[in-house]
Parts: C-alpha cells; sequence; structure tokens
C-alpha cells in the first residue's frame, strides 16, 4: 500500500519528519471497536491499540483516534501500538453525554462531505435542512457538495424546481442531482473521488446515502464483518470496517455518527452558509448584534424589506442558539472538572501537610 493512495500528503508529512528516527510507523486507522482499531500502514493491515503513555496523556476522548486518523506506530507484530495521533485535517465530533459531557471525534481527515438529500416528493429535502447540513460541513472543516438523490421518482419541472431551490440555499457549493437506484449522474460523483480523496455522506435517514455508497463500491457494504479473529492475547476483537476503497484510489468513510450530525462549533462556520446575514451585520449599530431586536439592526431591516428570506433568517437564528446552548454545556463541563481538580489537589495538599506533620 503507498500511503499517498491512502490520503497522506504534505500536512501529515511535515508532522511525520519530526519523529524521523524515532521507529514509529505512520497509519491510518479505518476500523475501530471499542478502543482496538483497524490500521492501514504501507505493509498492510493490523490491529492496534493506544499505549499507556498515550492514555496517561490524552485530555479527553477527543484525543483518541477515530476512524480517518493518521496515527504514528510501534511494534511489528498483529498487535500494534498507537503512540501518536498526527494533527486533523478535519474533523467531525460530537458531544458524548454521559456522566460526563466529552467531545467524541466521529472521523477525521475527510475531504469532501456529500450532503445527501431525496427527491421523493420532497418529503426528504427542505431547504433549512440543507443550511443546517452546510453549516456543520464547513465546521468539521470539509469541503461541502450537495447530492440531491432519487431523482429518477422525479419529473423534469419537478428536477428544475429542486436543483432551483437546492441552488438558492448552496451559494458556492456545487449541487449533484443523482439516482444511485439507476446510477443516473453518478459520474459527476466519482468524478470528484480521485485517488486519495477521502469522502463522507451525511444527510437525513433515508435519502440514499448507503445506496450511494453501494453504488460507488458497485457491491453491498459489509457493516459487520468480522476482520480479525484472534489478537496476540488471544482476545477475540471484532473491529468493524468504516473506511473503505474504491477503485478510482479514493476513499470512502462511512461510520453511523456521521449520519446524525448536529451543528456544534463556532459562528464562522454559520456566517460562512448564511453569507449575505454575516455581510448585513457589519451594518447593525452594535457590534455584538444578535439581530434579535435590537435598534440599528441591519439584518432585521433587510428581513423586513424581504431582501433577506424570513424563513432563512429564522433557520439562522435557531442553529445559532443550538451551538450556543452546546458551548454552554461544553463551558460548564469545563467548570465541573476544574471544581473536580481543586478538590483532589487540596486533598493532597491536605495530606502532604498530615503525613509531614507526623
Ligand atoms: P440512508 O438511510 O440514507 O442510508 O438511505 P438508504 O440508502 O437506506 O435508502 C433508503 C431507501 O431509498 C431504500 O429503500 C433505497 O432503496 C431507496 N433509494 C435509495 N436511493 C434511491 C434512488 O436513487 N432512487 C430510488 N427510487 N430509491 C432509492
Ligand atoms: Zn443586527
Amino acid at each position: 500500500m503507498i500511503l499517498s493512495e491512502s490520503g497522506w500528503n504534505d500536512f501529515f508529512e511535515e508532522q511525520f519528519l519530526r519523529w524521523s528516527g524515532s521507529g514509529l510507523v505512520p497509519g491510518r486507522v479505518v476500523g475501530e471497536a471499542g478502543y482496538i482499531y483497524e490500521v492501514e500502514t504501507g505493509t498492510g493491515r493490523f490491529n492496534a491499540q493506544v499505549s499507556g503513555h498515550f492514555q496517561y496523556i490524552a485530555a479527553g476522548r477527543a484525543d483518541y483516534p477515530a476512524v480517518g486518523d493518521w496515527v504514528l506506530l510501534r511494534g511489528e507484530s498483529d498487535l500494534l501500538i498507537v503512540e501518536r495521533v498526527l494533527d486533523r485535517k478535519s474533523l467531525f465530533s460530537r458531544l458524548a453525554a454521559g456522566k460526563r459531557i466529552d467531545e467524541q471525534v466521529i472521523a477525521s481527515n475527510i475531504d469532501i462531505m456529500f450532503i445527501v438529500a431525496s427527491l421523493e416528493g420532497g418529503r426528504n429535502f427542505t431547504q433549512r435542512g440543507i443550511e443546517r447540513y452546510i453549516v456543520m460541513v464547513n465546521d468539521g472543516g470539509a469541503e461541502p457538495v450537495i447530492i440531491l438523490n432519487k431523482c429518477d421518482l422525479c419529473s423534469e419541472t419537478e428536477r428544475e424546481d429542486f436543483i432551483t431551490m437546492a441552488r438558492s440555499v448552496a451559494g458556492d457549493i456545487p449541487v449533484l442531482m443523482v439516482s444511485a437506484k439507476t446510477g443516473e449522474g453518478m459520474e459527476q460523483v466519482r468524478g470528484l473521488l480521485s485517488t486519495g480523496v477521502t469522502a463522507a455522506f451525511t444527510g437525513p435517514s433515508g435519502a440514499g446515502k448507503s445506496a450511494l455508497i453501494n453504488n460507488l463500491l458497485g457491491r453491498d457494504v459489509q457493516r459487520t464483518g468480522a476482520l480479525r479473529e484472534d489478537d496476540l492475547r488471544g482476545r477475540h476483537t471484532t473491529t468493524r470496517r468504516e473506511l473503505f476503497h474504491l477503485e478510482s484510489g479514493a476513499m470512502v468513510i462511512d461510520t453511523p455518527g456521521l449520519r446524525e450530525l448536529r451543528p456544534y462549533g463556532d459562528t464562522e462556520s454559520l456566517d460562512a452558509a448564511f453569507t449575505e446575514i454575516a455581510e448585513a451585520a457589519e451594518g447593525c449599530r452594535f457590534s455584538d448584534c444578535s439581530h434579535t431586536d435590537e435598534p440599528g439592526c441591519a439584518v432585521l431591516q433587510l428581513v423586513s424589506e424581504g431582501a433577506i428570506e424570513y424563513e432563512r433568517y429564522q433557520n439562522y437564528i435557531t442553529i445559532r442558539n443550538e451551538m450556543n446552548n452546546l458551548e454552554m454545556m461544553k463551558s460548564e463541563k469545563g467548570r465541573l472538572e476544574r471544581k473536580a481538580r481543586d478538590k483532589a489537589i487540596s486533598k493532597l495538599v491536605k495530606n502532604y501537610y498530615k503525613d509531614h506533620e507526623r
């Protein structure tokens, strides 16, 4: 396996150079099951686990490897050791709520994210939904491309209407119309998938993501395949493959979390999806205008004049509020963690004095 065919490029090479002489080899995470990873290196496919040192220095779940990651590995046997995750070019994460709220990376180093909407009578296609997905893809740092799937179910005029509606929210983002079923238009998708490119699909359930991936692979994706029955310790481990190689040399990441992304991140990605609102905001009287009820708000002015579509404006506010709520949850988590840490430290100090008084 030549690394460049797996998406290795200067961005990763530069980081790797710092480790030259360390004996570590680069590999890409193609599957994950619990804390066992499947990795591809220049010499083959192996199972891997993070080292003890890795666990020790990891600040949270987000530091752990995810599908798509480039990692540096040690060892030659069947179970390699992950010593480091190289910086990610793009990453999609979610807040995993549990006892503590933790950011969990779902997949990384995705170049193109296809946003899939389906045209079956329009039920699975809304401009508001597409806007929302555009924000999330911007957020992750991948290139968004819109796929309008199931065009086989539409008449010529319906197709034109859908394309017009999609383009009106897409901005510069390409809009492709295809049918995963008949294969119509799929050459436009394939045209974007050249050697070394990593793509993924997101969009509402039922839009046809699996059908599109199967069409590209020319076979049905094995979602639950058992790959390695035993590792060095003789334990039974089954990693689920989530990164697939296409014949073209491109790759597709298909992992459940990517199918249900939520807006999460900074307002820059929001502004990139709603450029006319971001531009208008520069004319607001207050620099911290929330565009909801302030006097001198240029956004509200344009909405009232109809120059900014009201539904689009509403969606902007809704997504922004959702993002702010997640941010608040995150900082709440930070506060609780700091509190726990301070408590632990004060206990250590107390014990130290107790021990030394004697
Ligand atoms: P996912 O939830 O996004 O992965 O959607 P699926 O790939 O499971 O597709 C949902 C349903 O739509 C399935 O019954 C597919 O057979 C059907 N489907 C997918 N793509 C097309 C298409 O291009 N045309 C038609 N007519 N049906 C499709
Ligand atoms: Zn304003």
